[in-house]
């Protein structure tokens, strides 16, 4: 299983190495929008998931190899990295070993405890997410283990961002008639004005993938906007990836588009242009993967998604 991926384009940092520290859907969280499905492993346990000495390795040979320009080393993937008890020591070989900077894409959930607050201090950039207005939504949104309180995650990020010498990048995702209602935006709002220094930017995301749930779909642009003028240092919301991922490592197109759709649902021109990348047609490239993979269609367009049983229907 390899820990280390890309670099694909990012939406918000450029060409992006990332790093996953969790088997796959490894969350304490199961967020209605989350585009990896539901949570396979729920749990709120730390651990060292895979081995950090494998991971410090596999990054070593990555950044040695890669072709493309990397902007952040980033950690994200199949589910939440605060989870891994090593984390703090992977950044920190980066920050010694490398010039690189280092982004953690987080839910923000384990703020609350000493031990993940100081394991993140090392980073450029924390990218936590605020979703819900209050604890119920917080509960309906994020669906996160029992034991975690919204408040305490609240309190938790405020007292990382006073002592964070980086950037923190909060992340909204706003769904029709969940969270984007003017007072949910508003509450949403005083809480990251409750945060000190207030976050340098505030990014609000719509669920551009298929999201786990499908009656979560996209806000009207009237509560769009409204979060856009609402919320501190709101960031317009940029609806499509664009770039092109680095399938350089991959030695054929099933591999790449096998590799990349157990992360998340690709579109079907970006299918199309890994197909092409390797001489295949799109076509067939699907012939092959018919049993592996199956169309969605989400917003509009067509989405490529890995079957997570065999049996499931295909195209
Ligand atoms: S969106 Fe992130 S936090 Fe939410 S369930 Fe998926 S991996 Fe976990």
């Amino acid at each position: 299983m390899a820990n280390v991926f890309g670099p694909v384009p990012s939406r918000r940092l450029g060409n992006s190495l990332g790093v996953n520290l969790v088997p796959l859907k490894t969350c304490n969280y199961s967020c209605v929008y989350c585009q990896l499905g539901k949570t396979n492993y729920f749990t709120n346990e730390r651990k060292e998931y895979y081995p950090t000495e494998k991971i410090i390795n596999e990054l070593e040979y990555a950044i040695k190899n890669t072709t493309l320009n990397i902007d952040y080393i980033t950690f994200v993937g199949d589910g939440e990295p605060t989870l891994h008890s090593g984390i703090g020591r992977i950044i920190r070989w980066i920050k010694e070993k490398t010039n690189f900077k280092v982004a953690v894409i987080t839910n923000g959930s384990l703020l609350y405890l000493n031990e993940v607050r100081n394991d993140l201090l090392y980073a450029d950039l924390v990218l936590p997410s605020i979703d819900a207005p209050d604890e119920r939504k917080f509960r309906l949104i994020n669906r996160p283990v029992m034991k975690i309180r919204y408040e305490e995650i609240i309190d938790g990020l405020k007292l990382f961002a006073r002592n964070f010498n980086g950037k923190i990048w909060v992340e909204v995702m706003l769904m029709k008639d969940i969270n984007d209602s003017r007072e949910d935006i508003d509450k949403i709002s005083k809480i990251i004005n409750s945060i000190f220094p207030i976050p340098e930017r505030v990014y609000i995301n719509v669920p551009i993938r298929p999201p786990t749930e499908k009656w979560v779909t996209i806000p009207d642009k009237r509560s769009l906007m409204y979060a856009q003028e609402k919320l501190p240092n709101a960031i317009p919301i940029n609806f499509r990836e664009e770039g092109k991922f680095d399938v350089n490592k991959y030695t054929n197109a099933c591999e790449a588009i096998l590799d990349i759709t157990e992360k998340h649902p690709l579109r079907y021109d970006q299918a199309k242009e890994i197909a092409e990348y390797f001489k295949e047609t799109i076509d067939e490239v699907l012939k092959k993967l018919q049993k592996e993979v199956k169309f969605v269609e989400y917003d509009n367009e067509r989405y490529l998604k890995k079957l997570k049983n065999k049996n499931e229907n295909t195209f």
